[in-house]
């Protein structure tokens, strides 16, 4: 049985990691030939949207899932056609748009920042006049790791900010005096089973995500019922097969949603070691028709992302509980390149071991 991944990036390598003790094969689309997840499937190297690299990759495929949200819906539907496609088609309509996003949290009910849609210049105008200042000016579309996208301190800001984004279709946000992020990752069954697992703290650095801690330290009960409402409420309305991922602000004790990823994300990667089944196993499960895994942790985790640089790994490995994994990608700043999960029993010793291992990758950076 042949799964298909649209995306040969991490993600795409750490679903076939997960899926080859299940006895499944791999195929991967990718248009890079050096693509991290061809060490471990068969790489169709084509654009996303050939037609022809399209229907090679379906042939004789159980099933096809992506990696990432910016897949063409024209390729998600062509592919649909020739073989069953998870997550849903409408799910990557809903994320590839930040407005439509917002849009679909609000008719849900999940409660998101204030925004206003911005098609031309003096819409900005009039948004800044009804959110006032700060406020967050977003492009609808392409916008992922804090790009496409500026924070207005002052109305003065608007012209540049316009500019630096090109002009195009955006919306305007109230920027949010967030207490820390949060995402909570949730699958669902091709039966309508759900599992969610415990909320995660996550930390951003220049945009991009550099620690997440899991479970989120001093979460209460009543956050992460919140947290698995929306989620439920999510999945449901989409009629969604696999994992979906919601990146939240807390502020005062409750939750708002900045956005969500209808994949595997980032902050589930110490599920692999973490919790019970991981985030890309229960993936696999979910759109195979296959019973959900336990979504319980195993203890407490810290997973770092090694951005731009990465340490020895003798020096990685010699911290207790730390498990590496490198994707095999060139250097680049800003590029991740891996990440290290730690596992301990008690918050204390994570605490310890996360020193180390922070001192050792900021050395290194
Ligand atoms: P995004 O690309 O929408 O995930 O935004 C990237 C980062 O920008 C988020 O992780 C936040 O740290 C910050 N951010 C985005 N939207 C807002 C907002 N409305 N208020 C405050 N910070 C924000």
């Amino acid at each position: 049985m042949t799964l298909g991944i649209v995306g040969g990036g991490q993600l795409g390598r750490m679903l076939a990691l997960a899926g080859l003790p299940l006895g499944l094969r791999f195929r991967v689309l990718d248009p890079d030939p050096g693509a991290p997840a061809g060490a471990v499937g068969e790489l169709i190297v084509g654009a996303y949207d050939d037609p022809a690299a399209l229907d090679r990759f379906a042939q004789g495929l159980e099933a096809v899932t992506y990696e990432f949200e910016n897949v063409p819906v024209a390729a998600a539907h062509r592919l649909a056609a020739r073989v069953p496609v998870f997550p849903p088609a409408t799910a990557l309509e809903v994320a590839q748009d930040r407005l439509a996003e917002k849009t679909f949290f609000r008719e849900l009910g999940v409660p998101a920042p204030a925004f206003v849609a911005i098609g031309d210049r003096a819409d900005l105008d009039r948004a800044l006049a009804q959110l006032g200042c700060p406020a967050v000016l977003k492009t609808r579309r392409l916008g992922y790791d804090g790009k496409g996208q500026a924070v207005l301190q002052d109305p003065a800001d608007a012209d540049p900010a316009w500019a630096r984004l090109g002009g195009v279709p955006s919306l305007l946000e109230a920027f949010v005096p967030f207490d820390r992020e949060l995402s909570v990752l949730a699958v669902r069954g091709r039966d309508g089973a759900v599992a969610v697992y415990p909320l995660v703290e996550n930390r951003h650095r220049a945009g991009i995500l550099r620690l997440s801690l899991a479970p989120a330290p001093g979460a209460s009960i009543a956050l992460q019922a919140e947290a698995e409402g929306h989620a439920r409420r999510a999945l449901e309305a989409l009629d969604y097969v696999g994992l979906l991922a919601i990146e939240w602000f807390e502020v005062g004790g409750r939750l708002l949603a900045n956005e969500m990823a209808p994949r595997v994300h980032n902050s589930g990667h110490w599920t692999i070691e973490g919790a019970e089944t991981s985030q890309f196993e229960n993936h696999i499960r979910a759109g195979l028709g296959l019973p959900l895994g336990g979504t319980g942790p195993r203890g407490v985790a810290a997973m770092l992302n090694l951005i731009g640089t990465t340490p020895a790994p003798a020096e990685v490995l010699a911290v207790p509980g730390a498990h590496l994994h490198l994707y095999d990608k060139a250097a680049r700043p800003g590029r991740k390149l891996g990440h290290v999960t730690l596992r301990a029993d008690d918050p204390g010793s994570l605490a310890t071991r996360l020193a180390r291992l922070t001192a050792l990758v900021e050395r290194q950076e």
